[in-house]
Protein backbone atom coordinates (compact mmCIF):
# COMPACT_ATOMS: atom_id res chain seq x y z
CA UNK A 1 0.00 0.00 0.00
CA UNK A 2 1.31 3.31 -1.32
CA UNK A 3 0.82 6.01 1.65
CA UNK A 4 1.26 8.61 -1.06
CA UNK A 5 -1.87 7.36 -3.31
CA UNK A 6 -4.36 7.24 -0.37
CA UNK A 7 -6.57 9.54 1.30
CA UNK A 8 -6.54 10.46 5.54
CA UNK A 9 -10.15 9.10 5.48
CA UNK A 10 -8.80 5.67 3.98
CA UNK A 11 -5.88 5.99 5.84
CA UNK A 12 -7.82 5.51 9.56
CA UNK A 13 -9.62 2.82 8.10
CA UNK A 14 -6.85 0.66 6.74
CA UNK A 15 -4.70 1.91 9.68
CA UNK A 16 -6.93 -0.72 11.76
CA UNK A 17 -5.49 -3.39 10.45
CA UNK A 18 -1.81 -1.56 9.37
CA UNK A 19 0.82 -1.59 11.63
CA UNK A 20 3.88 -1.33 9.65
CA UNK A 21 5.62 1.45 7.26
CA UNK A 22 8.22 1.23 5.10
CA UNK A 23 10.41 4.19 5.52
CA UNK A 24 12.95 3.56 2.46
CA UNK A 25 16.15 5.62 2.40
CA UNK A 26 18.78 5.88 -0.71
CA UNK A 27 21.39 7.97 -1.14
CA UNK A 28 22.58 10.29 -4.14
CA UNK A 29 26.19 9.93 -5.11
CA UNK A 30 28.99 8.84 -7.42
CA UNK A 31 28.89 5.37 -8.34
CA UNK A 32 32.07 5.34 -10.74
CA UNK A 33 31.89 6.62 -14.07
CA UNK A 34 29.98 3.68 -15.26
CA UNK A 35 27.23 4.27 -13.26
CA UNK A 36 24.62 7.03 -12.12
CA UNK A 37 24.24 9.18 -9.31
CA UNK A 38 21.09 7.83 -8.50
CA UNK A 39 22.34 3.94 -8.22
CA UNK A 40 21.33 3.44 -4.64
CA UNK A 41 18.21 4.99 -5.48
CA UNK A 42 17.73 2.78 -8.30
CA UNK A 43 18.56 -0.56 -6.75
CA UNK A 44 15.98 0.28 -4.30
CA UNK A 45 13.57 1.43 -6.41
CA UNK A 46 14.00 -1.82 -8.21
CA UNK A 47 13.66 -4.03 -5.30
CA UNK A 48 10.62 -2.87 -3.98
CA UNK A 49 8.71 -2.64 -6.94
CA UNK A 50 9.62 -6.35 -7.03
CA UNK A 51 8.63 -6.74 -3.43
CA UNK A 52 5.40 -5.20 -3.61
CA UNK A 53 4.52 -7.68 -6.50
CA UNK A 54 4.99 -10.52 -4.32
CA UNK A 55 3.72 -8.82 -1.48
CA UNK A 56 0.50 -8.34 -3.38
CA UNK A 57 -1.60 -5.48 -2.95
CA UNK A 58 -3.72 -5.67 0.34
CA UNK A 59 -0.21 -6.84 1.99
CA UNK A 60 -0.55 -4.76 5.50
CA UNK A 61 2.29 -2.29 5.17
CA UNK A 62 2.39 1.29 3.88
CA UNK A 63 5.18 1.74 1.84
CA UNK A 64 6.26 5.52 2.19
CA UNK A 65 8.03 7.55 -0.81
CA UNK A 66 12.11 6.51 -1.01
CA UNK A 67 14.40 9.29 0.68
CA UNK A 68 16.89 9.97 -2.68
CA UNK A 69 19.77 11.61 -0.43
CA UNK A 70 21.70 9.90 2.53
CA UNK A 71 24.45 10.24 4.35
CA UNK A 72 27.91 10.26 1.80
CA UNK A 73 30.36 12.56 2.91
CA UNK A 74 33.57 10.05 1.79
CA UNK A 75 31.82 11.17 -2.26
CA UNK A 76 31.60 14.79 -1.48
CA UNK A 77 34.88 15.52 -3.80
CA UNK A 78 32.82 13.93 -6.72
CA UNK A 79 30.34 15.71 -9.04
CA UNK A 80 26.90 15.37 -7.84
CA UNK A 81 27.07 14.08 -4.24
CA UNK A 82 24.30 15.37 -2.35
CA UNK A 83 25.14 14.30 1.49
CA UNK A 84 22.86 15.07 4.62
CA UNK A 85 25.29 15.49 7.51
CA UNK A 86 24.69 13.15 10.52
CA UNK A 87 21.94 15.19 12.45
CA UNK A 88 19.96 16.13 9.71
CA UNK A 89 19.56 12.40 8.66
CA UNK A 90 19.14 11.59 12.71
CA UNK A 91 16.50 14.62 12.32
CA UNK A 92 14.62 13.41 9.34
CA UNK A 93 14.24 9.85 10.48
CA UNK A 94 12.81 10.76 13.90
CA UNK A 95 10.12 13.09 12.86
CA UNK A 96 8.93 10.32 10.28
CA UNK A 97 8.84 8.47 13.15
CA UNK A 98 7.34 10.29 15.17
CA UNK A 99 4.77 11.61 12.48
CA UNK A 100 3.81 7.53 12.20
CA UNK A 101 3.69 7.00 15.67
CA UNK A 102 1.32 9.60 16.03
CA UNK A 103 -1.31 7.72 13.93
CA UNK A 104 -1.48 4.19 14.99
CA UNK A 105 1.96 2.92 13.47
CA UNK A 106 3.99 -0.07 15.35
CA UNK A 107 6.21 -1.26 13.55
CA UNK A 108 8.75 0.55 11.15
CA UNK A 109 11.26 -0.72 8.54
CA UNK A 110 13.98 1.47 7.60
CA UNK A 111 14.70 0.02 4.15
CA UNK A 112 18.37 1.00 3.19
CA UNK A 113 20.56 0.76 0.16
CA UNK A 114 23.48 2.72 1.23
CA UNK A 115 26.18 0.98 3.40
CA UNK A 116 27.10 4.61 4.78
CA UNK A 117 23.31 5.06 6.24
CA UNK A 118 23.55 1.35 7.97
CA UNK A 119 25.61 2.24 11.62
CA UNK A 120 23.32 6.00 11.84
CA UNK A 121 20.08 4.04 10.92
CA UNK A 122 20.93 1.61 13.79
CA UNK A 123 21.88 3.94 16.26
CA UNK A 124 19.11 5.92 16.39
CA UNK A 125 16.47 3.50 16.34
CA UNK A 126 17.19 2.90 19.79
CA UNK A 127 16.48 6.91 20.43
CA UNK A 128 12.98 6.70 18.89
CA UNK A 129 12.55 3.37 20.48
CA UNK A 130 13.21 5.14 23.74
CA UNK A 131 10.97 8.03 22.89
CA UNK A 132 8.17 6.58 21.00
CA UNK A 133 5.79 3.25 21.45
CA UNK A 134 7.21 1.98 18.26
CA UNK A 135 9.15 -0.86 17.62
CA UNK A 136 12.21 0.10 14.74
CA UNK A 137 13.68 -2.36 12.40
CA UNK A 138 16.59 -1.74 9.79
CA UNK A 139 17.17 -3.55 6.66
CA UNK A 140 20.60 -2.60 4.82
CA UNK A 141 19.95 -4.52 1.59
CA UNK A 142 23.59 -4.55 0.41
CA UNK A 143 24.70 -5.93 3.92
CA UNK A 144 24.97 -9.63 5.34
CA UNK A 145 20.60 -9.44 6.39
CA UNK A 146 19.99 -9.81 2.36
CA UNK A 147 22.56 -9.93 0.08
CA UNK A 148 25.16 -11.89 2.32
CA UNK A 149 28.68 -11.92 1.28
CA UNK A 150 28.05 -15.93 0.82
CA UNK A 151 25.29 -15.19 -2.17
CA UNK A 152 27.48 -12.52 -3.45
CA UNK A 153 30.11 -14.79 -3.50
CA UNK A 154 28.61 -17.50 -5.18
CA UNK A 155 26.73 -14.99 -7.80
CA UNK A 156 31.01 -13.55 -8.51
CA UNK A 157 33.20 -15.87 -8.01
CA UNK A 158 35.75 -14.63 -10.02
CA UNK A 159 35.93 -11.00 -8.72
CA UNK A 160 39.39 -9.87 -8.12
CA UNK A 161 38.06 -7.35 -5.13
CA UNK A 162 35.24 -7.42 -2.86
CA UNK A 163 32.64 -5.36 -3.65
CA UNK A 164 32.06 -1.96 -1.59
CA UNK A 165 31.31 0.52 -4.21
CA UNK A 166 29.86 -0.04 -8.04
CA UNK A 167 31.48 -3.35 -8.34
CA UNK A 168 29.44 -5.96 -10.06
CA UNK A 169 26.27 -6.69 -7.77
CA UNK A 170 25.65 -3.02 -7.56
CA UNK A 171 25.91 -2.57 -11.67
CA UNK A 172 24.63 -5.85 -12.27
CA UNK A 173 20.85 -4.59 -10.27
CA UNK A 174 21.65 -1.82 -12.71
CA UNK A 175 21.87 -3.19 -15.83
CA UNK A 176 18.68 -5.25 -15.23
CA UNK A 177 16.32 -2.16 -14.36
CA UNK A 178 17.77 0.30 -16.26
CA UNK A 179 20.25 -0.76 -18.67
CA UNK A 180 19.87 2.84 -20.25
CA UNK A 181 22.04 4.14 -17.54
CA UNK A 182 25.07 2.07 -17.88
CA UNK A 183 28.19 3.72 -19.60
CA UNK A 184 31.89 1.77 -20.16
CA UNK A 185 32.74 -0.75 -17.72
CA UNK A 186 36.34 -0.19 -16.58
CA UNK A 187 38.97 -2.96 -15.80
CA UNK A 188 39.53 -4.85 -13.03
CA UNK A 189 40.09 -2.35 -9.56
CA UNK A 190 43.27 -1.98 -8.00
CA UNK A 191 43.17 0.17 -5.16
CA UNK A 192 45.68 2.86 -4.18
CA UNK A 193 45.61 1.50 -0.03
CA UNK A 194 44.66 -1.07 1.29
CA UNK A 195 41.60 -1.36 4.07
CA UNK A 196 42.53 -2.06 7.75
CA UNK A 197 41.58 -4.89 9.69
CA UNK A 198 40.08 -2.40 12.27
CA UNK A 199 37.43 0.61 10.66
CA UNK A 200 38.79 3.87 9.44
CA UNK A 201 37.52 7.06 7.38
CA UNK A 202 37.95 7.30 4.39
CA UNK A 203 37.59 9.41 1.05
CA UNK A 204 37.29 7.93 -1.69
CA UNK A 205 39.94 9.04 -3.44
CA UNK A 206 41.92 7.88 -0.73
CA UNK A 207 41.30 4.38 -2.68
CA UNK A 208 40.12 4.94 -5.92
CA UNK A 209 40.67 7.19 -9.01
CA UNK A 210 37.42 6.90 -10.80
CA UNK A 211 35.23 6.16 -7.29
CA UNK A 212 34.77 2.58 -8.05
CA UNK A 213 35.48 0.63 -5.13
CA UNK A 214 34.86 -2.91 -6.50
CA UNK A 215 35.38 -5.49 -9.36
CA UNK A 216 32.17 -4.42 -12.08
CA UNK A 217 33.99 -6.71 -15.02
CA UNK A 218 31.53 -9.79 -14.10
CA UNK A 219 28.16 -7.81 -13.54
CA UNK A 220 25.35 -9.46 -15.95
CA UNK A 221 21.77 -8.87 -16.63
CA UNK A 222 21.06 -12.41 -15.26
CA UNK A 223 22.84 -11.44 -12.27
CA UNK A 224 20.87 -8.75 -11.41
CA UNK A 225 18.20 -10.63 -12.23
CA UNK A 226 18.78 -13.22 -9.25
CA UNK A 227 20.16 -11.16 -6.73
CA UNK A 228 16.79 -8.88 -7.05
CA UNK A 229 15.16 -11.91 -6.75
CA UNK A 230 17.19 -13.53 -3.59
CA UNK A 231 16.52 -10.08 -2.01
CA UNK A 232 12.70 -10.10 -2.49
CA UNK A 233 12.77 -13.84 -0.75
CA UNK A 234 14.79 -12.70 2.00
CA UNK A 235 12.65 -9.54 2.40
CA UNK A 236 9.15 -10.83 2.29
CA UNK A 237 10.13 -13.73 5.06
CA UNK A 238 11.56 -10.49 7.29
CA UNK A 239 8.24 -8.86 6.14
CA UNK A 240 6.00 -11.77 7.24
CA UNK A 241 7.49 -11.75 10.87
CA UNK A 242 7.06 -8.26 11.40
CA UNK A 243 3.64 -7.68 10.30
CA UNK A 244 2.85 -11.19 12.37
CA UNK A 245 4.61 -11.62 15.51
CA UNK A 246 6.17 -8.31 15.43
CA UNK A 247 3.76 -6.69 15.89
CA UNK A 248 2.96 -8.10 19.67
CA UNK A 249 4.53 -5.33 22.18
CA UNK A 250 4.64 -7.08 24.83
CA UNK A 251 7.42 -9.44 23.56
CA UNK A 252 10.67 -9.30 25.38
ZN1 LIG B 1 25.64 2.09 -4.06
Amino acid sequence: MELQEISWKEGIQLSEKIKTAVVPISACEQHGAHLPLGTDFFILDCVQQALKMDLGVDYPVFFLPIIPVGKSPEHLNYFGTISFSLSTIAAVMKDICSSLAKHGIKNIVFLNSHGGNSDLLKSISFDIRADYDVFLYCINILGEEIWDSAFVNGLFPEVSYPEIHAGSLETSVIAYFRPDLIRTVPGPFTPKKEFLSVPFGWRTEDLSEDGTIGDPTFYSVEAGRKAVQYAVKKLHQIFDFITAEGSDLSRG
